[in-house]
């Protein structure tokens, strides 16, 4: 479950930016052989201009970035939980995604067509949110009945049950499982373990506009949903999925003169990648060799032979000690000999907590 589901009402731009995911994917594939592609699914390159710098100390044969999974979640439409569309296989795929890419349309273009008549991001995300509660609320009745045949016989079924019918009138009034006010509650997280409700997923809102609007950021349209996002403390990150799509295929430099171009200052797609990475609750710590200069993706908050389990089991179940130097260091004084006669290498145990950016070498029996 740990992937960025996107979802959208059709023709907004989802299979564009989908698109322009898989080719990072494949720009990148030859790093990851043993990652079977699917159609539906991209498993895509975290962008960290650090790791550009560490290999300019160390210069590695390869480079090797963290990656998340986006999937493509196509055939949302109005009705969905009803069965309309391609309806309820679809959104048991959101089930398994922890962060919903949101695609809004914020471009006007004659030529494409527009589901609803015209272009108005808040009435469409109102549908396909209103779609996600829908699910939940069936989700939860279900839950209900089971929990009342069980609550005679369980105290712990008898405490579900309670917050099941509270969370029950919250989402009947059409409100996100998101905002129910019991979400601390031991029964709530239980449940929500179980049933994953959708409403209750972190949203990215990715605008899609027109190359005249990236050049001036926004429009009517991205201002309307960046206020939305605003009140459900969500983020707006306006794109051109259409650029995104040429600018995969270029090199760093040609990348940068065609954004310098239009205005720009960072790609859309790579400012959700990364902002996707953050909301998984995900980071990286950095290995650096001469092999390669890699970046490893963990938890926030992970400990030492936790850290090193993604390497290697063997790494966590021998652990002795970490050799550690943060990022800042490796790069002030030019890599590992030359931190270690500077005082900069610490030797870290079981305990200790991995933090953004460190640079790792594992001591551990064999
Ligand atoms: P989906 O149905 O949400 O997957 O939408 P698509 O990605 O297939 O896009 C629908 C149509 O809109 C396609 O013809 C795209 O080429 C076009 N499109 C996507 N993004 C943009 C954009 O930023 N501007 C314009 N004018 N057209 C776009």
């Amino acid at each position: 479950g740990l992937g960025v589901g996107i979802v959208g009402l059709p023709n907004v731009g989802k299979s564009t930016t989908f698109n322009a995911l898989t080719k990072a994917q494949n720009a990148e594939a030859q790093n990851y052989p043993f990652c079977t592609i699917e159609p539906n699914k991209a498993i895509v390159p975290v962008p960290d201009k650090r790791l550009d710098e560490l290999a300019k100390i160390v210069n590695p044969d390869k480079i090797q970035h963290s990656t998340i999974d986006f999937v493509d979640i196509a055939g949302l439409v109005r009705g969905a939980s009803k069965g309309e569309g391609l309806g309820n296989q679809f959104l048991s795929n959101i089930r398994e995604v922890e962060v919903i890419l949101h695609m809004v349309r914020c471009f006007e273009d004659g030529n494409i067509t527009h589901v609803e008549g015209d272009v108005n991001p808040l009435r469409d995300i109102e549908i396909i949110e209103t779609e996600l509660i829908y699910a939940d609320i069936t989700q939860l009745e279900k839950k209900i009945d089971r929990l009342k045949k069980q609550a005679k016989g369980s105290k712990e079924a008898a405490a579900q049950l309670v917050i099941a019918e509270e969370l029950y009138a919250h989402i009947c009034e059409l409100q996100p499982v998101k905002t129910f006010e019991n979400k601390d509650n031991e029964a709530f997280i239980s449940l929500d373990k179980e049933l994953r409700f959708l409403s209750n997923k972190d949203v990215i809102y990715g605008a899609n506009v027109d190359e005249d609007t990236l050049s001036t950021g926004t429009n009517e349209y991205v201002e309307a949903l960046k206020e939305y996002a605003a009140s459900v403390n969500s983020e707006v990150i306006v794109l051109c999925a259409k650029i995104e799509e040429e600018l995969v295929g270029l090199e760093d430099d040609e990348a940068k003169a065609f954004l310098d171009d239009l205005g720009v200052q960072e790609s859309g797609l790579e400012q959700i990648i990364q902002k996707a990475f953050d909301k998984l609750g995900l980071q990286s710590y950095f290995t650096a060799g001469k092999v390669e200069v890699r970046a490893w993706t963990i938890r926030k908050n992970t400990k030492a032979p936790q850290a090193a389990a993604v390497i290697h089991n063997d790494f966590e179940k021998g652990f002795i000690k970490a050799e550690v130097i943060s990022y800042e260091d490796y790069v002030k004084f030019g890599g590992e000999t030359k931190c270690k006669d500077a005082g900069k290498l610490r030797l870290e145990g079981k305990d200790y907590i991995v933090q953004d950016g460190d640079i790792m070498h594992f001591r551990f029996n064999v």
